[in-house]
């Protein structure tokens, strides 16, 4: 039998119970009225945690990476110049993406822990197709300004990732100037891994690569199916068998997003961070993240000189059960990085994760 975990690491997250009940439904088929009208209502609820009234948004069959991918092959059109900021693992996944769809890639490095340098990333090249950037960056627990992005990319298409910051804090795809976003479910969603929230604009969709070399991931075939199909559902075509039970659970973890309110969430996300951040440095233990720009869903802490990081994080799982994140990159063994996510954003789970981390360092 598999104990239940506390997942308090960067992803996945423990999920709200609406979310798992939902897994245990019926399944229904992929053409079925009564699913067409749980994924109808299921891109609308996502047009409200991404802030966009953007018609074709959806949730794309797979997970995050899966959005990084569809983000760049639908955009990237060959010898285009993207300019991506790094400041962390993602950032430097998204140059490889983008290189691999045949753009002429303009890295703009960044020490890790630190936000995104707008100044630098827009005067990184004159005409850039697309500026791309990470909101959160998972890799180090910083929050970069989009809005501020959005206000400076001139022409240039913007593609944000948005997987750890979706359904956690601010995010406001057209008022902040977004024209490709993707998201993952199993972080603030609170819903387990298998989907990719999914959002593009008119421009960036009319400046799209007409047949991209992705056949599963093309927006323009897609299209036919859910998103921009979404007031004609009879007349829906098979493009693949969607997850029917997946998304079933997003719409159900959705649901419960917005009935306690997107802003309501935000605001527990920011205590439970706020709390936990607090706890750590009343500990003596040195948060990673500048300060400032520090993420409330995750929270990246030094490792004390001397402790064996992995001793530590096994010690929590197997006596606490509490699942944290070592950390990314060249921070592997001196950063741990520990999240409160979507039901876990909470003071209990605070209090718990302090507790058992003070344990384990005695
Ligand atoms: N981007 C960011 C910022 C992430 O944190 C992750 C996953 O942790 C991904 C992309 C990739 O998503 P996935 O692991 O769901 O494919």
């Amino acid at each position: 039998m598999i104990r239940e975990r506390h997942l308090f690491g960067p992803g996945p997250s423990n999920t709200y119970p609406e979310a798992t009940s939902a897994l245990a439904r019926p399944l229904l088929g992929h053409l079925d009225p009564v699913f067409l009208e749980v994924m109808d209502e299921t891109c609308e609820m996502l047009r409200t945690v991404w802030g966009t009234s953007n018609a074709r948004t959806l949730p794309l069959s797979a997970t995050g990476s899966a959005g990084m991918e569809a983000a760049f092959v639908n955009t990237v059109h060959p010898g285009d110049v993207v300019v991506v900021a790094v400041n962390g693992l993602f950032g430097q996944r998204m140059c490889d993406v983008a290189a691999r769809c045949g753009a002429e890639v303009v890295p703009v490095e960044h020490e890790w822990g630190r936000p995104v340098d707008v100044q630098r990333v827009v005067e990184a090249h004159p005409s850039p197709a697309i500026i791309a950037a990470v909101h959160a960056e998972t890799s180090t627990g910083v929050r970069s300004d989009i809005a501020a992005l959005g206000a400076a990319k001139g022409d240039a298409l913007l593609v944000t990732d948005a997987v750890t910051s979706i359904g956690g804090i601010e995010l406001r795809a057209d008022d902040w100037g977004i024209d490709v976003g993707y998201a993952g479910t199993q972080k603030c969603l609170g819903v387990a891994p298998g989907l990719a929230p999914f959002t593009i604009n008119d421009r960036a969709f009319e400046r799209r690569v007409e047949k991209p070399q992705s056949w599963y991931l093309d927006l323009g075939l897609l299209g036919g199916y859910v998103g921009e199909a979404s007031s004609s559902s009879l007349q829906r075509t098979y493009h693949h068998t969607a997850p029917t039970a997946m998304v079933a659970s997003l719409h159900a973890g959705l649901a419960r997003v917005l009935e306690e309110g997107l802003e309501q969430v935000w605001a527990r996300h920011e205590s439970a961070g706020a709390a936990l951040q607090a706890g750590l440095q009343e500990m003596g233990l040195e948060l990673f993240a500048a300060e400032g720009h520090r993420l409330p869903e995750l929270t990246t802490v030094r490792v004390p000189e001397a402790v064996d990081s992995a001793k530590v994080r096994r010690r929590l799982l197997e006596h606490h059960g509490i699942e944290i994140g070592a950390g990314a990159g060249a921070y592997a063994a001196s950063v741990w990085r520990i999240g409160l996510m979507g039901p876990n954003a909470r003071p209990d789970a605070v209090l718990l994760v302090l507790a058992a981390l003070r344990e384990a360092l005695d």
